[in-house]
């Protein structure tokens, strides 16, 4: 982020002593901040309207550039449970949190799961040599969503020690759920005739690509690199799906689709979107579409590439 994290800090103690003096500010519902869509989406799948929710990152916007306001800082600071993702994108979040002299509830959806390094696969562009970072994008597999789900809900009765049954039995009824769309991912790759995919741009996926055991082709790794595709990378890719004689390669949400339709171009086969749920549209966010409508839908996707 541009802006210094210790000049906003004034400016929020001065902000913070001003919400501590006004007994207006009285809440009734514990307040949770959540940077991105998918720990919003999996929150209200818990706790209902049990916690007043906030998103930061608004709908239809690009997550990976976000700079929090000094309105969106005090509104973390004054949260009595923030929840982020954690890792590379999330700096300005341990940041605040470590420069603030309050202590903060916050949970990073990192500390839930166990964590892979985003890797450096054959034809992908770009910092080869970095030092490797987790990957970020945990919540993209079925199984990292259940424990996930399964470490909020902890966070929330913490949170909400009257609530706690009410809450597991949300949280019980939202994880059978996943666990049904985990078993039908299962079952699709049970009858797969293939196992390798292309991705025609930013690879948000390895969670998704480690549990269904598929071996993946990128232009680039992780997807927080605004580097421009190179042309000896596309030529790679239209490589492997010749090869590979693949149906089709995956773009994802928001892309411009550039890549994927000039492989698809070169190659004659079709394009098909796959969801990280980084975001949502606004359209899709006021029609309440939720991860699990979006994962639903990756299937249908990854049940074309397998065969
Ligand atoms: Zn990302």
């Amino acid at each position: 982020m541009k802006r210094t994290i210790a000049l906003l800090l004034c400016a929020l103690l001065l902000a913070a002593s001003f919400a501590c003096a006004n007994p207006a500010e009285a809440k009734d519902r514990p307040v949770v901040v959540c940077t991105i869509f998918p720990q919003y989406d999996f929150i209200r799948q818990i706790a209902g309207d049990r916690v007043e929710l906030r998103l930061l990152a608004k709908p239809g916007t690009e997550i990976h550039g976000f700079d929090p306001s000094l309105k969106e800082m005090t509104e973390i600071l004054n949260a009595d449970l923030l929840v982020y993702v954690g890792g590379e994108t999330d700096r300005w979040v341990s940041d605040l949190l470590e420069k603030s002299d309050r202590t903060l509830n916050a949970v990073a959806l990192i500390d839930l799961v166990d964590t892979v390094d985003e890797e450096h696969v054959e034809g992908m562009q770009g910092r080869a040599e970095d030092e490797p970072e987790a990957d970020e994008h945990v919540w993209t597999s079925p199984e990292n969503a259940i424990r996930i789900t399964e470490g909020l809900c902890d966070a929330l009765c913490r949170l909400l020690p009257d609530e706690t049954d009410a809450l597991r039995a949300n949280a019980d009824a939202f994880r059978k759920e996943l666990e049904a769309l985990d078993a039908e991912y299962r079952a699709v790759m049970q009858n797969a005739k293939r196992m390798t995919v292309v991705f025609a741009e930013r690879f948000p996926f390895r969670y998704l690509c480690e549990e269904l055991g598929l071996t993946y082709y990128a232009a680039l790794p992780g997807c927080s690199s605004n580097e421009e595709v190179a042309l000896s990378t596309v030529a790679f890719l239209i490589g492997r799906v010749r090869e590979e004689q693949l149906p089709g390669v995956f773009y994802i949400e928001f892309s411009d689709r550039k890549i994927a339709d000039t492989i698809a171009k070169a190659t004659g086969c079709e394009t098909w979107l796959l969801h990280s749920c980084h975001n949502v549209s606004r359209e899709d966010f006021e029609a309440g579409v939720t991860c699990l409508d979006l994962m639903r839908q990756n299937l249908i996707s990854i049940k074309k590439a397998v065969g």
